[in-house]
């Protein structure tokens, strides 16, 4: 019988994760089965005891069981902790192992497919939630020369920025600001991590913030050119792109983690891209 893996979420009907994984086991010669779980709210632990006693090997987790896979993982790694939230589980000799690819994921995107460096420029990131705080770490580790977080809830920016300072190297500054602050300052790239576009709105930012950066890069995918998009396109950003690299890449990497073997990428983006126009 082949290795069990599934996506859980709430809703999942239309997640691209079982896609995803048939195409990565096709490519790398595998042979995995892997589901889709509708969880229960408020019945993330049950759901996936049932899927281990099946035989389960290891799950994604999406929205909004992210943190209670968080609670559920016996032990968890630096990322996910740092987080307070998993994206993927491993069950292994009984125990279940968490991990949190986002991150990794967005910067495997930026460095590698957008071929955006982000060592030694200026990063703006708007959004203190889930994804912000997975990016912290894996954006730390590339020596930005200067990191500055905004969020509506003000208080949640500075909390990030304060442990973004505690792991950053020499040579980067990390710093929060609300958006009234945002004045003409210039960044090279801008990343949009607030949850605003899934309601088709905007993050309040002023359209000079986003004037001839390298890169606009929208964390949600799917969705073309979001309000967000859109301003950066007008404000004359180089470069603009959606999260559909980011989870590809993410996947990528629980594939590896659950399989020892990491599969390529760039089919599974350009079938899953949505033209931003
Ligand atoms: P969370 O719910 O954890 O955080 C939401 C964040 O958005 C908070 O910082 C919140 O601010 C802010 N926010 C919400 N609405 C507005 C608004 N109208 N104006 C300004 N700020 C707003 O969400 P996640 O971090 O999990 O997800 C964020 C985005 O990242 C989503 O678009 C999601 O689809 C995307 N994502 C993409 C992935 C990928 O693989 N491409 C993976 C994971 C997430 P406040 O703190 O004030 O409430």
């Amino acid at each position: 019988m082949s290795d069990r893996y599934a996506v859980i979420g709430n809703p999942i009907a239309f997640s691209k994760s079982p896609a995803i994984h048939a195409a990565f086991a096709r490519a790398c010669g595998q042979e995995i089965e892997y589901g889709r779980i509708l969880g229960p709210l408020g019945g993330f632990a049950v759901a996936a005891d049932a899927f281990r006693a099946a035989g389960g090997r290891g799950m994604n987790v999406t929205a909004p069981f992210k943190l209670d896979a968080f609670g559920y993982a016996d032990e968890t790694s630096r990322s996910a902790s740092l987080a307070g939230a998993v994206n993927a589980l491993k069950f292994e000799d009984g125990r279940v192992l968490g991990e949190n690819f986002d991150g990794v994921g967005l910067v495997r995107d930026v460095a590698h497919n957008l071929q955006q460096a982000l060592a030694g420029r200026r990063v703006l990131l708007l959004g203190a939630g889930g994804a912000a705080r997975g990016a912290l770490l894996p954006f730390l580790a590339q020596a930005p020369r200067e990191l500055l977080i905004v969020n509506r809830t003000v208080q949640r920016a500075h909390a990030l920025a304060e442990v973004g300072s505690r792991h950053a190297q020499a040579g980067t500054r990390v710093m929060a600001a609300a958006y009234e602050e945002l004045q003409a300052q210039r960044f090279d790239l801008v990343f949009n991590a607030t949850s605003a576009s899934l309601q088709g709105e905007l993050p309040p930012v002023p359209a000079a913030v986003l004037e001839g950066c390298a890169l606009a890069y929208e964390l949600a995918y799917g969705r073309g050119l979001t309000p967000f998009l859109r301003l950066a396109r007008s404000a004359g950003a180089a470069q603009l792109a959606d999260g559909v690299g980011m989870l590809a890449e993410q996947a990528a990497e629980a594939f590896a983690w659950w399989r020892g073997v990491r599969p390529p990428t760039g089919e599974v983006i350009a079938q899953l891209r949505v033209p931003l126009e």
